[in-house]
């Protein structure tokens, strides 16, 4: 035990007087008529005005008739809560001398000394705490990019919303196409900055019914619209999805970055009672979208679970294609446009379908990729394109083939040595083996790509650049990567005879050749007076529908016999 001496009477009331002094809180002393007898420092600092003024002043500082309804209000509640209970606590915004708002939360306690009445108060500052509590709820609860509200209060919203409302209800999902790809072209900061200006774009539409707009992170967003007509519902995406399609402008790339959303929708009650069936019945709607190739708008049907089960189907029978060689290429020739020879063939897949015939790379490309069978559909081809070159050469046909691949198809390990191996084995010249990359899947810039098509560059091969000007940024591409060849896309040449600016573009194309010394090869030339147009422009390669479709191997040898013998 300690032998603790009693501090004198005097020397305590000194200490507790300095105490009170230097407390954080702010406390005050006032007399049976709620009139100041004495306050503290921080009391004097929270609110503005020193002891010696305040002293004899009354609660409230000023007469009753100066001070707003509420302040009097307040002032009432307090005397009578003290003069029935001797207790009052609050928690109210009050403005001190100075206008400042304070958020405070206050105490009042009535005490009895030697029959003496005196009233103690209490104010707490809860400014701060209020203001780390509000950041603590908007992390909580907001996206911290868009600052949306996040899934959970999406969720508690719609949930009470459901459960309220008479209306029918639409639950619309909408992902960006491609955003992985952005994400890795613009890098942290420049996908956020692409989302926040893509969320005030949608934002200042204003939609009709639009009841709440919520952001579950990534391109991951909610919308719901109470709202009964699916009709009206998909004028507002339309909409959407219109303002959305105006590029964008990057600091990270020259060129403008374009957005085309995938959407999915469900609708209440029709399709689920309940808010997580509804949610998963729009994403399977927004995944059918993507599959379909993106940019569209799927409203949920029972159909789409039935397509699910066939994905899973496709996928089996893919590799039992892969398996069992079901892929084989057709042959499109491209054309001297001036003389109407052939220089060359693009290799084009079909997949020989054992039930469904004879299926274009449309029907099941993209799901090569998801289940990462590229590179097993380029070995097949590659080696079928081979052993033709071989067989041409032997007829006394020197071609070249052109070859599609995509930057998946690059990335693996093996494929350099199984290109080599190929031309020593089949005996023919790199030069005569061309590739083509599409635009599109050089966005995700893997570095192994760029490495993989210098070493085929340094073995002798040509490379395309693949539908040029579909791509967020074509002119970068020239740049960084070795291309001998640029084919300009099929869609700007559609038009081209009545269309000024496919004109333009393609003139620019060609210009860029020329400045670049890069061979330009137009595509899908379907009429005559394209082709003529071409020409005029001074584009000297072609191949398309109205010079000839692609076609088996055997056709393909045979238009080089038939030219052989007229040219
Ligand atoms: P691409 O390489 O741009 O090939 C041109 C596509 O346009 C081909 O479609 C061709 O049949 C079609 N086409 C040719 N001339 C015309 C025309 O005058 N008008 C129109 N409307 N279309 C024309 P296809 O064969 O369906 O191939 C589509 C795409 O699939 C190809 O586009 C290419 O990106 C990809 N692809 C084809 N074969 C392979 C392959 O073996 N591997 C990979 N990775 N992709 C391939
Ligand atoms: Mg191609
Ligand atoms: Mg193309």
């Amino acid at each position: 035990m300690t032998n603790a001496t009693a501090i004198p009477v005097s020397d305590k009331q000194q200490i507790l007087a300095q105490l009170c002094e230097q407390l954080d809180d702010a406390i005050f002393i006032l007399d049976a008529n709620l009139c100041y007898l004495s306050v503290n420092a921080c009391y004097e600092m929270t609110i503005g005005y020193n002891e010696s003024f305040l002293l004899g002043r009354p609660l409230g500082i000023y007469a009753a008739k100066f001070l707003s309804a509420d302040e009097g209000a307040i002032l009432a509640d307090i005397t009578s809560h003290l003069n029935s209970s001797g207790f009052y606590e609050k928690h109210f915004a009050m403005a001190n001398r100075y206008g400042q708002v304070i958020d405070c939360h206050m105490t009042y306690r009535k005490i009895c000394i030697e029959q003496t009445v005196y009233y103690v108060g209490m104010v707490r500052d809860m400014s701060a705490a209020i203001k780390d509590q509000k950041k603590v709820a908007h992390l909580l609860n907001y996206n911290q990019v868009t600052g949306l509200p996040n899934r959970k209060v999406f969720l508690s919203k719609t949930n009470d919303l459901l459960l309220d409302t008479y209306q029918e209800i639409a639950i619309v999902r909408l992902n960006i196409d491609r955003y992985r790809s952005l994400a890795s072209l613009l890098g942290p900061d420049g996908i956020n900055t692409l989302i926040k200006s893509f969320v005030t774009r949608i934002k200042n539409l204003q939609l009709d019914y639009l009841t709440c707009f919520s952001h579950f992170g990534g391109d991951d967003f909610v919308l719901v619209f109470e709202c009964p007509d699916a009709n009206i519902v998909r004028q507002q995406l339309d909409s959407l999805m219109q303002i959305c399609e105006r590029p964008f402008s990057s600091d990270k790339t020259e060129a403008n970055i374009y957005c085309h959303i995938s959407v999915g929708a469900s609708y209440f009650p029709k399709d689920d009672d309940e808010l997580t069936g509804l949610l998963a019945k729009a994403e399977k709607a927004l995944h059918y979208v993507k599959k379909q190739g993106g940019e569209d708008i799927c409203w949920y049907d029972t159909s789409i679970d039935e397509a699910t089960i066939g994905n899973w189907q496709l996928e089996s029978e893919l590799r039992t294609a892969a398996a069992e060689g079901q892929f084989i290429p057709y042959y499109q020739p491209k054309f001297e446009l001036a003389t109407g020879i052939i220089t060359g063939f693009e290799a084009l897949v079909r997949w020989q379908h054992p039930t469904r015939g004879l299926l274009r790379p449309i029907h099941f490309i993209d799901a090569i990729i998801t289940h990462k069978l590229s590179f097993e559909l380029f070995s097949q081809m590659a080696v079928q394109i081979a052993k033709q070159l071989s067989i041409w050469q032997e007829q006394g046909f020197c071609q070249h083939i052109c070859i599609n691949a995509d930057a998946t198809e690059f990335s693996h390990p093996n494929f350099f040595k199984m290109v080599r191996n190929l031309l020593i084995q089949h005996n023919i010249s790199a030069t005569q083996l061309h590739i083509e990359v599409t635009e599109s899947s050089l966005i995700q810039r893997h570095s192994k790509v760029k490495k993989q098509l210098g070493l085929l560059k340094e073995l002798g091969i040509y490379l395309a650049l693949d539908d040029f000007g579909t791509g967020y940024a074509s002119l970068s591409y020239l740049q960084e990567y070795p291309f001998d060849f640029i084919k300009v896309d099929k869609s700007f040449i559609s038009d081209i005879d009545n269309n000024q600016t496919q004109y333009a573009i393609v003139k620019a194309i060609l210009d860029l050749g020329t400045a670049l010394d890069m061979q330009i090869i137009a595509e899908g030339i379907e009429t005559e007076q394209q082709r003529d147009v071409l020409l005029s422009m001074g584009c000297k390669q072609g191949q398309g529908y109205w010079l000839s479709r692609p076609v088996a191997a055997d056709a393909a040898t045979k238009m080089l016999i038939e030219q052989y013998r007229t040219h």
